[in-house]
């Protein structure tokens, strides 16, 4: 028989099962950062949604890389793809029917691994457009994006040859466009521009990323001018020469490193390198992406070294949100 403290922690246990259960209802019932976000961007000409602001690390609430460019309330233009992007890409409500383009800066898992699944959703809705898809071209060990389609959906050894149809048009899917770009060369960094209709096109500028075949790319929307640099360290000198001077509405630099010894500046800008980036291109505002908690850990010391070298205002992204140009 149960004493009188043990029925008085059963009620006890009820009362907070309760609660949980009407916070849980709350939260359920409130947008989700990227939802708001989206209703942000949606209503405005252009915008700029950071749909993962994270890194290769599963270290917190951040999705892996990736980035949606909204034009008069449509998101047209996705670019990369990290885990996790799925899931922000539904939060703000997103369609792959929307999209014009898709762009790729590398094949690294954080920048990649979650198109299968975003490709797959748009599977469910009917368009017929066929999608251009960019990216770089292959050097091994990594492969060319048109290798990385092929070994995803390819009708024979794809891993989901079932959506076959974004390669051949079958079953109704969207035929991928594949633009594949070299990027082999990020000192004379050749642009490669690609006209997406009237209001949208991409260049990709390769850059120096190790030896990973690695793209920035300089979005124009409308007269707005977004550059997303990738992951890319200080010896990306053709980018610094096509850059330079640009005063582009939006720079986004990726935020992998903090300052100082045993980080790996072969891959990475450290912030030093991005404030120098920065006064080179000199952008209206400078968005932090690609948050690490190895960075995040040291944020004032990175922004003091951002600001001994440009002035201008910098944000330190989350995902899901959206920046007005
Ligand atoms: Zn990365």
């Amino acid at each position: 028989m149960a004493g009188r403290s043990q029925i008085w922690h059963r009620i006890l246990g009820l009362a907070a099962l309760a609660t949980a259960g009407v916070a849980a209802d709350a939260a359920a019932s409130e947008p989700t950062p990227a939802a708001t976000g989206a209703a942000i961007c949606r209503a405005a000409e252009v915008g700029l949604q950071v749909l993962g602001s994270g890194g290769p690390i599963a270290e917190g609430s951040r999705a892996g890389t990736s980035y949606a460019v909204w034009i008069d309330g449509r998101a047209q233009l996705l670019v990369d793809a990290g885990p996790g992007s799925f899931i922000r890409f539904g939060e703000a409500g997103l369609k792959v029917s929307d999209l014009k383009a898709i762009a790729l800066s590398h094949f690294h898992g954080d920048h990649s691994a979650g198109l299968a699944g975003i490709l797959n959703s748009g599977s469910f809705e009917a368009s017929q457009e066929p999608l251009v898809l960019i990216g770089p071209a292959a050097a091994a060990p990594f492969p060319g994006a048109a290798g990385f389609i092929t070994a995803q959906f390819g009708g024979e050894n794809g891993a989901w040859s079932y959506l076959g149809g974004y390669l051949t048009g079958a079953d109704g899917r969207r035929v991928l466009d594949i633009r594949e770009i070299d990027a082999g060369d990020p000192v004379r960094a050749p642009t490669w521009r690609i006209a997406l209709g009237d209001a949208l096109s991409v260049t990709a500028i390769p850059v120096d990323h190790g030896l990973i075949p690695t793209l920035a790319f300089r979005i124009e929307a409308k007269g707005r001018t977004i550059v997303l640099a990738a992951d890319q360290s200080d010896m990306s000198t053709g980018f610094d020469r096509e850059t330079a001077g640009l005063e582009p509405d939006l720079l986004v630099a990726h935020h992998v490193i903090p300052e100082g010894e045993g980080q790996p500046i072969g891959l990475h800008r450290p912030p030093h390198g991005i404030g120098a980036m920065a006064a080179n291109i000199a952008p209206r505002q400078l968005v932090l992406s690609h948050n690490m908690k190895r960075s995040i850990d040291r944020l004032e010391e990175g922004l003091a070294q951002i600001a001994g070298r440009w002035p201008g205002t910098v944000t330190v992204a989350e995902d899901g949100q959206c920046f007005v140009l």
